[in-house]
């Protein structure tokens, strides 16, 4: 925790010029950074981009910011990656190390926007170099929690949150001190199937659950949202990010996602952080704190919005929540045995294998194969989580292969 940034943001005078390598640069919050990069171009300098197969899209990007390095995870991909950046002075790389070995480039900030388990070496790496951390990726924080925490801590790595419920509590509490601190409250839109019947549920299509109604996000994520998991790993984030205990935290569904998280204190007060839906808002923090820099978003008109609404999340439709809740109770290896499993049931509703509702009951039951064959233990290194992270999905496969 204590390597959280306390310092409440200051003016917005000119930025000071960073250094910034963006891992996932292809990818939904890596194109929201470029764009807030590209429109503060005296602010920053690109190290380095990374992206796993998009090349066309990494090579644009290296071209318009001139990034020194550019590298492709898929080298499959390299000699692409070479002729499309022939002629440039970007150096260009291919490969999982190469992701890594980018991650380590002297950069004031890192961007770590890879999307699940494959971000956890890369940005583990860029949290151990000691640099400024933009986390987007939360896996790190789910499946490594503790390991990646000391891992910041013994670096002395400035973490700012990206998800934009953690960046709204990292503002609220403004570096209050624990005790005063009561409740930690994340707010979920609730999804597109917010309203919908269990029976609707089972039948809802990849299209539908892509179709969120407030957020425009990667799959994998967006998935997350309509079935509520996401809100999981979220209060699982939530527990490491900040000094609170399990209980402290609580979610609470708000379907304009115009407030993204409420802090209660002793003494009664409550305060929340509100923003039009945009992940360049948070981004934008985490890039320019302590500072704030000018984010081309919507701005609220809360007359024009009229009413904010909130209700309790509905467990029994949306079990995932109490799944997350309990793999975090569990502690050890259960959040990185739900985060893999998850990932690789959300896959198989993607595919079109299983259905909407078999994405949490898969999860569920790998927790509780896990459980019988003594996988879920305490977690000392990566290699742990790494390990723990394979078991997850083989025992999701395992699951899975009754479907097909
Ligand atoms: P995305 O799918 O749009 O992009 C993922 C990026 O990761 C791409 O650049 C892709 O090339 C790269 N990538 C994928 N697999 C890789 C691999 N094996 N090795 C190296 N790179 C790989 O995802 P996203 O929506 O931008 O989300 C990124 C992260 O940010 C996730 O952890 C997500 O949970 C988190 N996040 C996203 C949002 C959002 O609004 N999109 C909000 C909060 C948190
Ligand atoms: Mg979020």
């Amino acid at each position: 925790m204590a390597a959280v940034a306390a310092a409440d943001p200051g003016g917005s005078a000119a930025l000071t010029r960073r250094r910034l390598t963006i891992l996932g640069a292809t990818g939904s919050i890596g194109k929201s950074t470029l764009d807030l990069v590209e429109r503060n171009k005296d602010a920053f300098e690109i190290v380095a981009l990374t992206a796993q197969s998009n090349v066309s899209a990494l090579a644009d990007a290296a071209r318009r910011t001139q990034a020194r390095l550019a590298v492709i995870g898929d080298k499959s991909r390299y000699a692409e990656l070479q002729s499309a950046l022939a002629g440039t002075p970007t150096r260009t790389a291919a490969g999982p190390e190469a992701v890594v070995a980018a991650a380590a480039e002297p950069a004031d900030c890192v961007m770590a926007a890879i999307v699940g388990a494959a971000g956890l070496e890369p940005t583990f790496e860029a949290a151990r170099q000691g640099r400024r951390l933009a986390l987007a990726n939360k896996e790190c924080l789910v499946s490594a929690g503790e390991v990646f925490m000391s891992a910041v801590a013994a670096a002395g790595t400035e973490l700012l949150p990206v998800d934009s419920e953690h960046s709204a509590a990292l503002q609220a509490l403004a570096g209050a001190a624990p005790e005063s601190i009561e409740q930690i409250i994340l707010t979920a839109s609730g999804g597109p199937f917010r309203t919908w019947s269990h029976e609707a549920l089972a039948r809802a299509t990849p299209e539908e659950a892509l179709r969120h109604p407030n957020w425009s996000m990667g799959a994998k994520i967006s998935i997350d949202s309509a079935t509520l998991m996401n809100k999981g790993l979220e209060l699982i984030e939530a527990f490491h990010l900040f000094p609170v205990k399990v209980e402290q935290l609580g979610v609470v569904v708000h379907p304009q996602s115009i407030v993204h998280c409420l802090v209660s204190f002793a003494d009664g007060s409550v305060i929340a952080q509100m923003a039009n839906p945009d992940m360049r808002t948070p981004i934008a923090l985490a890039l320019s704190w302590p500072q704030r820099m000018t984010a081309p978003t919507r701005r609220l008109d809360l007359a024009a919005v009229g009413t904010l609404n909130f209700e309790a999340p509905d467990e029994s439709r949306f079990p995932a929540l109490t799944i997350a809740r309990d793999a975090l109770a569990r502690a050890g290896t259960a959040p990185a045995i739900l985060s893999a499993a998850n990932e690789v049931a959300v896959e198989a509703f993607l595919a079109r294998r299983i259905g909407f509702l078999a994405i949490a009951r898969t999860v569920g039951e790998t927790l509780e194969a896990a459980e019988r064959q003594g996988f879920i233990k305490p977690v000392g290194a990566l290699c742990d989580v790494l390990a723990a992270d394979a078991e997850g999905r083989r025992l999701a496969h395992s699951l899975l292969a009754r479907y097909v």
